[in-house]
């Protein structure tokens, strides 16, 4: 008899002793189904023992260790147990979270990916003629077999109600196979815009590709800056050509579902033979499930060449990983903001130092974290000085004083001159607010009363065509009052603007404009957006109003006029990342300007043109503003000068979070050189309902901040807490 350790998906930070007969030292990383309590629940075998950790309790046998699916292999389970390490994550939940959907299920643990079906070399030789007519249902099997290699089994039972018995019958007669899944979704799914030639790179390129390749083998990390549209992903696709030449695998790292599909199809189109899947959140879960597997492979099929994805798919099990790349590294999105608050990028840096693998994170805005450390030797710096395409020069920014110029519905008028211009002269402009709804707020203007959500701190935005209000944080909605709910004035009116005021606006000032609103909510529709963007490449649009969403990846050679229309908040923010997060957003829309063979303009509105900020924007000069920002922040000893941690708690009343804080700030252990704030109340204090309070505790060096972390969390388990919720952010992203 033997131990199995068994991490559970259960908040506690330890694992579960089973004894189990017909135990292999192979079966550590795999799934079992064990009692729990009253339940049966799917665990991880992290270990095995001969003798069990506590000896005074009789162990409960393990019901039964799940073998259909490879186990997870040595170097993820030790990315989990980093993980659950450094976030203070319970290594049960981190493995839970690492597992597909469906492999944590236990009704459905047998039930993986749907089998599927191959014709045999026997199959293969024949012909539809070899069948009789009346054999119509294995004809046709037959049929759709030999069109596409590979199909689902549920796919062939569509095709006749009695394609069950011919399938059994077509494989006893050895013509069918069961297989594996068909390799890549993306060749049998999309149409292929053919391959794609490998341009000749520019010098900048071709130093960056020279650097990452003549690099001594093993772990290096780099940094790879340029703006957008200077060729980083070019310089991507050259390293992974010749990753994949070695026969490696490749892990790349997106910040956006929308991203990945024209990204998918730019890979494809470039290694047309490779097998590409993707992994993200708008996968089914039988799809996620398969293409989980795909990337390391089954026995009777190799892997993935190149796994693209969001967040979660930095811990996909990889067959061969030999290079990993996190593409527009700054993004936020790649910071996970509930369960294990972690970094998908550096985690990403830490598996790729674990698995000895280069890593190239590329930005056009690198976080400063990440600057901070190119600069300090501990990343290599690359950097793409111009736009990939030669004549496309950089547009020319301008400001505008809204201090001094008169607004109409929210324009001034030069800026109404500039879209004039590109109106007549056949070119696109593209507006940027970043807010959607018509806006932000509805006002009486007698008693002064604000739409406020019921559950949030925060107000409720005015959408005028639902005649609806809406809180974009909790998503509580209501009818628009037709009087003020506290004085009865009838006289409520919309304030500030939001995209759809704009595009009204718009309308109303070039009433022969074809206009077109992107944002999160004329973009819900499956494959709306795509369409959209067709549109704008077909030149069937003239005005482009859109949030931050049209900032990313999206390249339209006849835009040439870029208006800001309210970037002011993000300059004097209480949150201290907020000017890099402007920045970042403003330099992105800036480089939509101009892609091609005409050059273009942006221009911003703001009642702050002086703000060094702005100078640096106006050279498209990152390194200047990031030599402020971060000389900024190393007089502030703030991130990356310091290390910080934030313990978060909500609770049914703002005082029970704040006391909670209270009681777990002195269970803090004596430490030097580590600071715990006091708790307050969130930026957002209330959120669908719930009172939110935090206490930050920074150190002045990540080693220290870990070991206070460790002794505090033991402690905070220890402590019954009753009626608040609580998490701890390390390294938050939002303070
Ligand atoms: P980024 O990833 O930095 O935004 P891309 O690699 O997407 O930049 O390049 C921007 C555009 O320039 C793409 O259309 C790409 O095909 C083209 N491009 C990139 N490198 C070259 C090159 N060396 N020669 C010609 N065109 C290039
Ligand atoms: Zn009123
Ligand atoms: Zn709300």
């Amino acid at each position: 008899m033997k131990i199995a350790r068994v991490a559970v998906d259960v908040p506690l930070n330890t694992y579960f002793d089973y004894s189990a007969e017909h135990l292999g030292s192979d079966d550590v990383g795999r799934r079992a189904l064990v009692p729990f309590g009253r339940k049966l629940v799917v665990g991880v075998i992290i270990g095995i023992a001969d003798q069990p950790e506590n000896s005074s309790y009789t162990l409960k046998p393990i019901k039964e260790i799940l073998r259909d699916t490879p186990r997870l292999p040595k170097e993820i389970l030790k990315l989990a147990h980093f993980c659950s390490g450094y976030y203070h994550h319970p290594l049960g939940q981190v493995l839970a979270m690492i597992l597909p959907q469906r492999l944590r299920r236990t009704k459905a643990a047998r039930a993986l990916a749907e089998p599927c079906y191959a014709l045999t070399d026997t199959g293969r030789a024949l012909s539809l003629d070899d069948l009789p007519q009346r054999a119509a249902v294995k004809r046709k099997l037959l049929a759709a077999l030999q069109a596409q290699a590979t199909l689902a089994r549920s796919a062939l039972l569509q095709l006749s109600p009695s394609a069950g018995s011919a399938l059994r019958a077509m494989q006893q007669a050895g013509w069918l196979r069961e297989s594996a899944m068909p390799l890549s979704a993306t060749r049998s799914s999309t149409s292929l815009p053919g391959q794609a030639a490998a341009p000749e790179l520019n010098a900048d390129q071709q130093t960056a590709v020279d650097a990452i390749l003549g690099a001594p083998p093993g772990f290096t990390p780099w940094l790879l800056h340029g703006v957008t549209g200077s060729g980083k992903t070019e310089v991507y696709l050259q390293v992974i050509a010749q990753t994949l030449a070695r026969g490696g695998q490749a892990l790349v790292l997106v910040p956006e579902i929308n991203l990945t599909p024209q990204l998918e199809a730019r890979f494809q189109a470039r290694f047309p033979d490779a097998s590409i899947v993707s992994l993200h959140s708008n996968l089914n879960d039988s799809e996620r499930l398969k293409h989980w597997l795909l990337a390391q492979g089954t026995s009777s099929q190799g892997a993935a060449q190149i796994v693209l994805g969001t967040r979660l798919a930095v811990f996909t099990p990889c067959a061969n990983l030999q290079l990993i790349i996190v593409d527009e590294e700054h993004d936020s999105s790649f910071k996970q903001q509930d369960g294990m608050r972690y970094s998908a990028r550096d985690v990403a840096v830490f598996r790729a130092k674990d698995a000895n693998v280069p890593i190239i994170l590329g930005s056009a805005t690198p976080a400063l974290e990440t600057y901070h450390n190119a600069l300090h030797g501990r990343y290599r710096l690359l950097e793409l000085k111009g736009r990939a395409v030669r004549d496309a020069a950089p547009p020319t920014v301008r400001y505008l004083d809204l201090r001094r110029e008169k607004l109409l519905e929210g324009f001034s008028a030069p800026l109404i001159t500039a879209i004039k211009q590109r109106m007549q002269r056949g070119e696109q402009s593209l507006l940027f607010i970043n807010r959607r709804g018509f806006a932000p707020v509805l006002l009486c203007g007698e008693c002064g009363w604000l739409s406020g959500c019921p559950r949030c701190t925060s107000r409720l935005v005015v959408h005028l065509k639902e005649q609806r209000l809406r809180c974009h944080h909790c998503g509580h909605e209501e009818r628009i009052p037709r009087h003020c709910p506290s004085c009865g004035n009838l006289d409520l009116a919309p304030v500030g603007q939001g995209t759809q005021r704009l595009e009204a606006a718009l309308q109303k000032l070039f009433p022969e404009a074809r206009i077109l609103r992107v944002d999160r909510d004329s973009t819900r529709r499956k494959n709306a957006l795509s369409e959209m963007l067709e549109k704008v490449h077909a030149q069937e649009i003239d005005i482009l109003v859109g949030t931050q969403m049209l900032a990313k990846g999206h390249d339209f050679p006849k835009l040439t006029l870029v208006g800001v229309l309210n970037a002011d908040g993000g300059l004097y923010s209480a949150d201290f990342r907020a000017s890099e997060h402007l920045f970042a957003q403003l330099l992105q829309v800036a480089g939509r300007a101009g892609r091609a063979a005409d050059s273009g303009e942006v221009l911003v509105q703001t009642a702050f043109p002086d703000h060094p900020l702005f100078a640096a924007l106006q050279h498209g000069d990152y390194a200047q503003f990031a030599q402020t920002a971060l000389t900024e922040r190393e007089q502030a000893g703030l991130p990356p000068f310091s290390f910080q941690a934030m313990l978060r708690a909500e609770a049914a009343t703002l005082d029970s979070a704040l006391r909670f804080l209270r009681s777990a700030a002195s269970l803090a252990p004596e430490a030097k050189n580590i600071q715990v704030y006091d708790p307050v109340p969130a930026l957002m204090a209330r959120l669908a309902g719930n009172e939110r309070a935090q206490l930050l505790v920074e150190a002045r060096s990540r080693g220290a901040l870990q070991k206070f972390l460790g002794a505090w969390m033991e402690a905070l388990q220890a402590h019954k807490t009753r009626n608040v919720r609580w998490a701890l952010d390390v390294d938050p992203i939002d303070t």
